[in-house]
């Protein structure tokens, strides 16, 4: 030992040793929790991370100290304890001890088969794991001196026989694996902090081989819930004459562990050990306040619990077991609405293949990342970002991906991948995003340069090719394949009805089609929060409409058109009004610049042309006029209002009408857009007023509506105070106000965004992550200077932010009293609402609901 070193201090679990704080880990806390429940748990000694950590910087091991707190021909194992198992570890060792003295003891004891079952074992995870020698050494080898003779020649010394030295080098070889690079890596992915700490349990063996006329002997591995959907179901396998978890991987070989017609079950075998297994698992999940997997041995007919971990559990499952543990009463609803990571709901929220539909595949890979969807093919990035910039869907379909990929993959519809694996970049990060991915479809060719995509049966794709991907079985599409929304079950219905009884800040949806409405009702949106009605013009047939509003030059030709238009938006805001069935409906404004409606290439115009009746000189000259070098900073939102009045005065029209039609009592909700100064609210605010009037005394109908402003500007921020004495509330539309305060272009930050975030200038993109300190300032000031003019003034976001934890934490601590998000991220919203509630009621000391 060198001189500064501490020893090591192991520990063993007994019932009555100290509860194990932090630095065992938590296997060796699960383990010494298993061991006061009374369960049947072999004697186990646990490491702490320090001294894991000082046996992988070389510190001395006494091997033959440790194997004291053992029976003296006891074998034992090794195990892994971090403190989260997810993040991996070493695998774990067993029959540790074997030598061929303890062999020739064995097998008089035993038998021959089941000593030389022990040795071999232990031989090959020694060569394997310690040795780090080929694992293929041993490879049709049997005989067990043929094993030790194979050893001896790799490693010119003689397999080890002293159990001591043998458990200090295992010790310090999983020690080190921890403490590998790729190790590491992996284990940060997944969310470990780069000094997570190892701790490592060692237990005396249960052997699960033995003497057959001693009696049952074997090992088999339980769960009392299913993995994939978390309903009650007994699974697991059993397997005679074995150890570890070789039952899992044994197929036919292994029983079922319930009674099944398929085949001999553990249950008949040994109805006794299979009901105090049932009986120790109960305990488990009403003590440990968790759905656990049981590794169990039965010894010459003697049961012993080796481990337990929390059963491994899809999103869908973990909401099922969360919410079967509070209606059982094991835990609290809140405690089940914390334990659901909110971003784990984005796995139940998506599309799947309709599987009665008749499909054409030209393809499939690995099933990366769930979900199905259906996009234009692009193949980089900056394809993905111009395309989610014309709103058109598309799947990113590269090689492999690389972090700057990720900027693409956040705006695309789903993501391809040739080579790579389940855990790939573009896996992992596909995940996190709840993005649908299919990886490793090797048998593709991609070749960039030409910017093809040929299938293995010859068919050649490329850019702007419709597919779809299905992330859940892998399959790849031609074309829009039907695709079935998904199926939000009752535990998932339950689980967010307790966060709606939990959290304090309303969550909307920005929905503006009836479809999308539709949708977030589905997802028990509180309203709507914004509906851009320009999305309701780009259908054909209302495209042509207001194309010829567009080209009116004349003030009576604009108003025919717009006439024609009126009916068209009526109909669309009763529909909105109809499905959201009295909750509120906030309508925006048009407001992007005009020339969006008007075709950039030749055969657009001339397309238009012909269906106007003009020119195409005239399309073309009109279209050169109508043209702004920055639009963006040009003829939109508000601006629009102001210079041709009469496109608002007809939306406000079909929303009062529409309003006053149907039995809705909910009022209806207009907002202005891209708003910089007070006048211009005062200016639409009188002239909608006016409208308001009018369709009051051609109804005969009384109605209110509430007319709020859009935030969208550093000006309307600092200018709040000014434009609250017009606006009943005020909505932060985060994505023009973090371009417009950042001057960062929303459609071309791309190009430079990832330099941005590596080189440290961002911590995040800012269109993702709202930036708290400057966006989020003004944000603040904006709140505060409208409530000082108008108290009651009713404050949200309907930026992409809307839909972020950290912006909704930002919101609620600002007292806002909604955001509102795209419809698929309303119930991550209402979840990750109800998380903030519930530790700030606990920070407060407060008792919550039960
Ligand atoms: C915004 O700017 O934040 C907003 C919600 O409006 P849009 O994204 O339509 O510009
Ligand atoms: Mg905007």
């Amino acid at each position: 030992m060198q001189k500064d070193q501490k020893p090591i201090e192991p520990l063993l679990i007994t019932p009555d040793a100290p509860v194990l704080g932090g630095v065992h880990g938590g296997r060796a806390k699960c383990l010494q929790r298993l061991v006061r429940l009374g369960l049947p748990v072999p004697p186990t000694v646990a490491l702490d991370f320090a001294a894991v950590r000082g046996i992988a910087s070389g510190a001395y091991v006494d091997g033959g100290a440790l194997l004291e707190a053992f029976a003296p021909d006891a074998l034992v194992s090794v195990r892994p304890s971090s403190e989260d198992p997810d993040w991996g570890g070493p695998g774990t060792i067993l029959n540790i001890g074997m030598n061929d003295a303890r062999h020739a003891a064995l097998a008089a004891r035993l038998g021959r088969g089941a000593a030389d079952a022990l040795y071999r074992r232990f031989i090959q995870s020694y060569t394997a794991h310690v040795a780090r020698l080929d694992p293929d050494l041993h490879s049709g080898a049997g005989d067990i001196r043929e094993m030790l003779a194979a050893f001896e020649a790799e490693m010119d010394e003689p397999f080890p026989q002293s159990p001591g030295r043998q458990l200090a080098e295992v010790l310090r070889a999983m020690a080190q694996a921890w403490e590998g690079t790729s190790a590491r890596l992996l284990r940060q992915a997944k969310g470990a902090p780069p000094d997570a700490g190892l701790g490592l349990v060692v237990q005396a063996m249960a052997l699960g081989v033995g003497d057959p006329a001693g009696g049952e002997s074997g090992a088999g591995v339980i769960q009392f819930v299913s993995s994939s959907t978390g309903e009650p179901r007994v699974t697991g396998r059993y397997l005679g004459q074995s150890q570890g978890r070789e039952a899992l991987g044994a197929g036919g070989r292994a029983l079922y562990l319930t009674r099944d017609p398929r085949g001999p079950s553990l249950e008949d075998l040994c109805p006794d050990l299979f009901d105090s297994l049932q009986d120790h698992g109960l305990l488990c999940r009403r003590r440990l306040r968790e759905e656990m997997q049981i590794e169990f041995v039965i010894h010459h007919g003697a049961l012993w619990i080796l481990d337990a971990v929390r059963v491994r559990r899809s999103s869908r499952a973990a909401v099922r077991i969360a919410v079967d543990l509070a209606t059982d009463g094991v835990i609290p609803q809140f405690e089940a609405v914390l334990r659901i990571e909110p971003r784990a709901l984005n796995d139940l929220l998506h599309r799947q293949v309709d599987p009665d539909a008749v499909l054409d595949r030209f393809g499939n890979g690995i099933a990366a990342s769930p979900g199905a969807a259906t996009g234009r093919i692009v193949f980089s990035a900056r394809a993905a970002q111009a395309s989610a910039a014309r709103e058109e869907p598309c799947i990113l379909v590269r090689r492999e991906t690389k972090p700057e990929d990720v900027r693409g993959m956040h705006v695309s519809a789903g993501v391809l991948t040739e080579r790579g694996g389940v855990t790939s970049h573009a896996a992992m990060i596909a995940r996190g995003l709840g993005l649908p991915a299919v990886v490793g479809a090797s048998k593709l060719h991609l070749d960039h340069k030409a910017g093809t995509l040929t299938t293995e049966d010859g068919r050649v794709l490329g850019e702007g090719d419709v597919i779809t991907i299905d992330g859940s079985s892998g399959s790849l599409i031609t074309g829009a394949a039907p695709l079935l929304e998904p199926v939000l079950d009752d535990a998932f219905r339950s689980l967010l009805g307790w966060a709606d009884a939990l959290r304090d800040i309303g969550v909307r949806a920005n929905a503006d089609t009836p479809a999308e409405a539709v949708m977030a009702r589905r997802f028990e949106a509180e309203g709507i929060g914004l509906c851009r009605t320009e999305h309701m013009f780009f259908e054909e047939d209302r495209l042509t409409v207001m194309r010829e509003m567009i080209f009116a030059e004349r003030p009576e030709d604009r108003a025919a058109a717009l006439e024609r238009l009126l009916p068209v938006q009526r109909a669309d805001y009763s529909e909105l009004f109809r499905i959201m069935d009295g909750y509120p409906v906030c309508i925006r404004l048009l407001d992007p610049p005009l020339h969006e409606f008007l075709p950039a290439d030749r055969a657009g115009m001339l397309d238009l042309a012909r269906a106007l009746g003009l020119p195409l000189s005239q399309v073309a000259d009109r279209i050169a006029a109508l043209s702004e070098l920055n639009p963006m900073l040009g003829m939109r939102g508000v601006r629009l209002g102001i210079a041709v009045p009469e496109i608002y005065a007809m939306q406000a029209r079909a929303i009062f009408e529409a309003a006053v039609q149907g039995e809705s009592a909910a009022v209806p909700e207009v907002m202005i857009p891209l708003v910089s100064a007070r006048r211009e609210v005062e200016l639409v605010k009188a002239q909608i007023d006016g409208v308001a009037a009018a369709v009051r005394s051609e109804t005969g109908r009384a109605f209110d509506y509430r007319l709020g402003v859009m935030v969208e500007t550093p000006r309307a921020a600092l200018r709040a105070g000014d434009i609250a004495e017009s606006a009943m509330f005020l909505s932060f539309g985060t994505n023009d106000l973090t371009q417009m305060t950042y001057g960062l272009s929303r459609d071309d930050a791309g190009h430079f965004m990832n330099a941005y975030v590596s080189r440290g200038v961002f911590d995040e993109d800012p269109f993702l992550k709202l930036d708290m300190e400057g966006v989020g300032e003004l944000l603040s000031i904006g709140a505060a200077r409208g409530r000082a003019v108008r108290p009651d003034i009713i404050l949200s976001v309907c930026g992409e932010h809307g839909g972020d934890p950290d912006s909704i934490a930002f919101c609620r601590n600002a007292g806002f009293s909604y955001v509102s998000c795209s419809p698929f991220r309303v119930p991550l919203a209402r979840l990750a609402a109800a998380h903030l509630a519930i530790r700030d009621s606990r920070n407060l000391g407060n008792k919550m609901p039960q």
